[in-house]
């Protein structure tokens, strides 16, 4: 219901019933609606608590994929370092209070040792909760996975069989990963449940399946999924990456070294082949039986400036993750931004998750966005492309 029919409803009724009415709509208006209008208007760079944690539980991955940005910092030392089961479970304790939804990634998130222990806690604790993995342990893992009605799964499609298998470097991965996602449903028609629908199939257009997206959203129909959203691509420039750093060093004497694992040869694109996908997505010549999108929604005649003009930021504004998303780093820390987690500040295991998401650090950063609006590295982060925070406020 849109705000303007709730006018409508409201003026339908009598005054007195206007108390009965708050009450019906609370969760919807006041819970979720009433922070899209005003999370930026806080003064001083504080958020009301998160909807949303993006645990990155491990750095550790069991594939080598051709397009993954993570390699640039993946060696540092810091990002090797990982919080014990134990360590999650007494901070999602603490944090359940304000209900937030809680989503793991990786690295390959499967590879944590302990996390069905943390999907136990979580299911226990009442909270919705989702994984994003590339499959290769989910039959390993199918008998706990399938007893969980409380997770929502999702995963990476590069292409049919053979071009996922060259996406992802290794033969096998996609028949591993079907055979995963058929072993969970094994053991939820076992323990009488009804088959678990995969949430949501991420697809990125690259060089090397830019071809294959017809048999692509084909081979997604095996796998069922309520969405399947296909990205341009995230990356950036020596230009962006110079001008975040110009910002960043001064404002927050940070330099973003991460940027450059998601430098990317625009050149190999077939522009006017993605244009025309962009067509055949938009008018549903696929005919899916489920929510096919692009991320973010172009017109075709925007696909090429979406590759080379920088200035282009597809009617964005501003990025509104650091009011309403928290990224846990697998050492604890807390950032903002998923894919380059340079700025990062805090310790879960020492301070509580509330001080640190309103602490000095975390608010010089809402700071330098509402004073910038967009710093250089957002113009093609996937951040920035899930803009309306409606997107995630109902999660
Ligand atoms: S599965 Fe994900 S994290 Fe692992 S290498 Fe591939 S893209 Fe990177
Ligand atoms: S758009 Fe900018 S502020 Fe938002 S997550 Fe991306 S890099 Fe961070």
């Amino acid at each position: 219901m849109s705000t303007e029919t709730l006018i409508h409803k409201l003026k339908k009724h009598s005054i007195k019933d206007i108390p009965r009415l708050f009450k019906a709509n609370y969760d919807h208006y006041i819970r979720h609606d009433l922070p899209y209008y005003l999370y930026d208007k806080i003064p001083f760079g504080y958020a009301p608590a998160p909807r949303s944690i993006n645990i990155k539980i491990t750095n550790r991955c069991n594939l080598n994929c051709v397009m993954c940005g993570q390699t640039a910092t993946r060696h540092q030392k810091w990002q090797q370092e990982e919080l014990s089961a134990d360590d999650w479970i007494h901070f999602l304790r603490s944090a359940a209070h304000f209900n937030p939804y809680i989503s793991f990634w990786g690295g390959e998130p499967l590879m944590f040792d302990g996390i069905i222990d943390i999907f136990r806690e979580i299911h226990r604790l009442g909270l919705q909760t989702g994984i994003i993995t590339n499959g290769l342990l989910l039959e390993k893992y199918a008998p706990d996975l399938a007893s969980f009605d409380n997770l929502h799964i999702g995963i990476s499609l590069d292409g049919p069989p053979e071009i996922h298998d060259e996406v992802r470097c290794r033969k096998g991965t996609f028949q591993k990963m079907e055979d995963g996602l058929n072993a969970v449903n094994h053991f939820r028609k076992k323990y009488g449940k009804q088959p678990k629908q995969l949430s949501v199939i991420f697809s990125t257009i690259t060089p090397k399946n830019q071809y294959h997206f017809p048999e692509l959203i084909d081979t997604a129909r095996r796998f069922n999924p309520e969405e399947m959203c296909i990205s341009y691509l995230t990356f950036v420039t020596n230009e962006l990456i110079a001008g975040t750093n110009r910002i960043t060093e001064e404002q927050l004497n940070t330099r973003f070294d991460s940027l450059e694992g998601f430098k990317a040869d625009i050149t190999q694109y077939d522009i006017p082949h993605i244009e025309k996908l962009t067509e055949m997505i938009r008018s549903n010549e696929f005919n899916v039986p489920f929510k096919l999108h692009f991320n973010p929604v172009l017109n075709p005649d925007e696909v090429k400036r979406y590759y080379f003009d920088m200035r282009f930021t597809m009617g964005r504004k501003t990025c509104f993750r650091p009011w309403f998303i928290a990224e846990l780093l697998p050492n604890g820390q807390l950032n903002f931004c998923p894919d380059f987690p340079d700025y990062r500040f805090g310790d879960i295991r020492t301070t509580p998750f509330l001080k640190i998401w309103n602490g000095t650090e975390a608010r010089a950063f809402r700071k330098l966005l509402k004073k910038f609006k967009l710093l250089p590295m957002c113009v093609r982060c996937c951040g920035l492309l899930t803009h309306q925070p409606r997107s995630v406020l109902r999660h």
